[in-house]
């Protein structure tokens, strides 16, 4: 779905890599695992179980997910025996597409916050966002002569991206994209929709003191288990310092439980024109990557929400964002061009640095 990113937009603090951490008073151990390949991204499981045995079960069961998950929303390659997103997008203006439970409800889940959300995130702006993919992909491999995409061909792709025209049949469980040209790209919504539904599974097998960070987005769960913290520590990445060996600063930390953080930013998938930092997400309205700021974190309970949430407050200008939010609940971070950050009044207690770290006394 999108190019290994190396850096994680946020990272753990205080982890010890993979392995094991005895926390003796409290008969929980923490143990991390890693792995890679879903979402074309790494995910870091760190928990408290009782055993090795009983924390690799959870791990086990997080990735068996995200991979089912990832065959199912990859728009890049077929699985055999079994529809995906590319199969719809594939089928476009020919025919309706059978699919998983998983694909119906992923694609009304973006409906419903297309609605909510003014439209800045819409799965169904595949043909524009493939031309600037291409685009990225070549100038990021190789900037000599890097240029933007002709506006007249972004305009025309356009014409083919109306969410409208994406019908599912829940009776039927079928996918349609009504013209043909249409396809989906759920870039910014499918990692953390895939982490919230695999977390919140592991969660009710009982895997429940846990933080799971699928390329940045941070999913945690209760508080860890080591009869000291009350909450996990996720340091959010200066987009400054991104670029640094080992991803730079951290700009500050948040302390949470039970929520999810995510951030989406213009440091990680970008290539340069002249001095001008070309990146990923696309505003619909001028079909160029939206430059109000160098990154925007929320904070939210629900991983699908996040992901959309982050990327749709990162193509709104600052009082629509805040707006947004604000009615939303979603706590918010916005880190400007200029360095300025901006923080929602809830969001203050969560942090270490702005607000003390308050927020889970
Ligand atoms: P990341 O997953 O890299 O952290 P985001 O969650 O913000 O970043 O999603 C960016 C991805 O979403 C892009 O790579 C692209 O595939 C897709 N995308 C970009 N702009 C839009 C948009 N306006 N609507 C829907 N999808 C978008
Ligand atoms: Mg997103």
């Amino acid at each position: 779905m999108k190019k290994l990113i190396a850096l994680l937009a946020a990272v753990f603090l205080l982890l010890p890599g993979c392995g094991t951490q005895r926390t003796p008073d409290t008969g929980y151990t923490k143990y991390s695992a890693q792995f890679y390949g879903t979402f074309d991204t790494v995910v870091q499981i760190v928990g408290y179980c009782k055993t090795e045995e009983e924390f690799s079960r959870y791990a086990g069961q997080i990735k068996s997910r995200m991979e089912e998950l990832h065959r199912l929303y990859d728009i890049y390659y077929e699985y055999s025996g079994e529809n995906n997103l590319k199969t719809v997008n594939d089928m476009a203006g020919k025919a309706p597409v059978t699919v998983r439970e998983e694909i119906l409800d992923l694609i009304e889940f973006c409906e419903e916050w297309y609605g909510k959300t003014d439209g800045k995130v819409n799965i169904a702006l595949g043909p524009v966002l493939s031309v600037w993919h291409k685009y990225m992909a070549r100038y990021s491999a190789d900037p000599t002569d890097a240029k933007l995409p002709d506006m007249n061909i972004l305009r025309e792709k356009l014409t083919l991206c109306n969410i409208e025209d994406v019908i599912v049949d829940r009776e039927a469980g079928t996918v349609y994209l009504a013209k043909e040209g249409m396809s989906l790209d759920v870039g910014a919504v499918a990692k953390g929709y895939a982490a919230e539904l695999a977390c919140r599974e592991a969660y009710q097998s009982g895997f429940t003191s846990f933080i799971v960070s699928a390329g940045g987005n941070i999913v945690a769960g209760d508080a860890p288990l080591d009869g000291v913290r009350s909450g996990w520590g996720i340091g959010i990445q200066d987009p400054f310092t991104a670029q640094e060996p080992g991803g730079g600063n951290s700009i500050d930390v948040a302390y949470v439980r039970n929520t999810c953080v995510v951030t989406s930013g213009d440091y990680q998938r970008f290539y340069m024109v002249g001095d001008r930092r070309v990146h990923h997400i696309i505003d619909p309205d001028t079909l160029m990557p939206a430059d109000y700021y160098r990154g925007v974190t929320v904070i939210t309970p629900d991983s699908g929400i996040a992901d959309l949430a982050s990327t749709t407050l990162y193509t709104l200008p600052f009082e629509r964002s805040r707006a947004m939010a604000e009615a939303m609940g979603w706590e918010v971070m916005w880190i400007f061009a200029d360095g300025t950050v901006e923080c929602t009044d809830g969001m203050l207690p969560l942090l270490r640095d702005r607000g003390g770290a308050t927020g889970l006394l």
